[in-house]
């Protein structure tokens, strides 16, 4: 597990983890950032079994000691083929993280069919210091947001990726 951080796409300094990094617990200090909010255990089990995705800690506004989690999320894995090691040579360049978006887990249920997903979400918003709420909305439009596997209704988030169903046997109708 490796750390480093940077800057890509003219944001404002995050840390960027390196595939397989554990997730930090609330209370921790990473890098001489405090975490506020630590993943949600589903994500500390999950996490390392998806490739497209990297842990990020943003620091809480410049100058701050506190950081957040967020997942960056790119579409395929083959963007983040090679990623790690070009960020930490110090190679990497905007294009690398062009197709990337700022994500949170989500226990997502649909509103139609009461089904319930892991999903992950783009939080409504500014979360992209350093550039603002036109990088939000530039990066919403480059994504499909996801429907509902169920019933195909609105999910209501910003859902780009469904990871699996939450209580598939309740939904099945066993007991
Ligand atoms: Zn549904």
């Amino acid at each position: 597990m490796k750390m480093r951080l940077i800057g890509p796409e003219g944001l404002d300094p995050f840390v960027y983890c390196s595939h397989g990094t554990p997730v930090p617990s609330e209370g921790d200090v990473v890098m001489g950032y405090e975490i506020r909010y630590g993943a949600q255990e589903y994500i500390r089990r999950k996490l390392n079994h998806l490739l497209n995705i990297r842990l990020i800690l943003v620091p809480w506004g410049r100058n701050s000691t506190v950081a957040l989690i967020y997942l960056l999320h790119w579409e395929t894995e083959a963007e983040t083929i090679g990623l790690d090691e070009k960020v930490f040579s110090d190679r990497y360049t905007d294009s690398d993280f062009e197709g990337s978006v700022r994500t949170v887990y989500s226990n997502t249920i649909c509103f139609s069919c009461k089904r319930q997903w892991h999903t992950l979400i783009m939080p409504p918003g500014d979360y992209y210091p350093g550039r603002g709420s036109d990088m939000f909305y530039e990066k919403v439009a480059k994504r499909e947001i996801l429907r509902c596997p169920g019933c195909g209704s609105s999910l209501r988030q910003l859902v780009v990726k469904i990871i699996e169903e939450a209580f598939p046997e309740a939904a099945s109708g066993h007991p």
